[in-house]
């Protein structure tokens, strides 16, 4: 268990058992209690260190990952930043291919933490060749001594969050938890965390969160991608524009769609109402609890883990940016 208290031998080893906090008043109007899993507290400031750390340790114990390696990923911001982090403390070299839809303030951190970007068109289809899916995979391909970390395909993405998140929220609610409410982009987080809950509990309810403009609630639904739910959106990291191997479908009772405008004001709600300075994806994920509260998900009784993605401190020239807002449509 990472310890604060004792001498850690690198920086990773403080990746995981992030807090759990009681939220007090952005969810008082709704039935039961909310608890919020603050990933921001994570060294890379995202749930996305647990993923990169597993998927990069699995890799060094399968001799895929040599000394001087070069790690390549596709990103909206966030792996990108933990992989850069665990590439400058192993010793590798990391290239991100990064849409264009990712802050400012995003990309220009990936560069801070030693990491070459390519920055990539968020609005072409993903086999396009300028998709930040191919751009990784054709930097790959021309790299010697390289790995493709593949999140959106990669069960390992899944795992990391079935050995830790999962076990981390059962321990912290004492086994109490009756729903949870998660975002999905990958599926990793909420995939993960969702199965090793339902193995403890099958009656527990995973909840999940997609965009307006994704694909994945009606996948869900019909089995079937339909191309026509594509629409450009603001928000990083949440939703698809196809069906992502790393998420288990079938562990997913429901979708619930949010809106960025929806989004982005409940961001800063949370941050006004509880302190919590945290991302665009962690405002989508309590305006989805507001949603599901309202259409009868939950009575007196729940207790509900909502699992916030990231820290605030990425968002600071959009969400929290007046300007930005302003742009947007979102405030007057
Ligand atoms: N929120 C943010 C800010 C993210 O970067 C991501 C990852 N794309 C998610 C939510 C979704 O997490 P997952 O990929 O595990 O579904």
């Amino acid at each position: 268990m990472k310890n604060h208290q004792k001498v850690n031998n690198s920086i990773l080893d403080l990746i995981g058992e992030t807090p759990l906090v009681k939220l007090q008043k952005i969810t008082k109007d709704l039935k039961g209690t909310f608890f919020a899993k603050l990933e921001s507290f994570n060294p890379g400031l995202s749930q996305k260190d647990r993923i990169a750390l597993h998927i990069v340790e699995n890799a060094e114990k399968k001799g895929i990952l040599k000394e001087g390696a070069t790690i390549v990923e596709t990103t909206s911001g966030n792996t990108g930043f933990s992989l850069a982090m665990i590439s400058l403390v192993k010793g590798y070299k990391c290239i991100l291919a990064v849409s264009n839809k990712s802050s400012q303030d995003k990309i220009e951190l990936l560069k801070t933490m030693g990491a070459e970007v390519h920055v990539c068109p968020a609005n072409v289809a993903p086999e396009d060749p300028r998709s930040y899916y191919e751009v990784a995979k054709a930097i790959q391909k021309k790299t010697p001594n390289s790995v493709y970390i593949n999140q959106y395909f990669n069960a390992l993405n899944i795992e990391a969050h079935y050995e830790t998140t999962g076990p981390e929220i059962w321990k912290q609610t004492q086994g109490k938890i009756t729903h949870l409410i998660a975002a999905s982009g990958t599926g990793g987080t909420i995939s993960g965390t969702g199965k090793y809950l339902k193995e403890q509990n099958k009656n527990i309810k995973i909840l999940g969160v997609d965009a307006i403009g994704s694909v994945l609630k009606k996948y869900h639904e019909t089995k079937e991608l339909d191309l026509n739910e594509i629409k450009p959106y603001r928000i990083e990291g949440l939703g698809k524009n196809l069906i992502p191997g790393a998420t288990n479908f079938d562990i997913i009772d429901v979708y619930e769609k949010v809106s960025d405008k929806e989004a982005a004001l409940t961001t800063r709600s949370l941050l006004k109402k509880e302190g919590l300075f945290c991302g665009y994806t962690s405002g989508a994920v309590i305006q989805a609890a507001i949603q599901y509260n309202a259409q009868q998900y939950f009575d007196k009784n729940s207790v509900v883990v909502v699992i916030l993605p990231d820290h605030g401190v990425k968002y600071i020239n959009k969400v929290y940016s007046n300007t930005w807002m302003k742009n947007q449509g979102f405030i007057e």
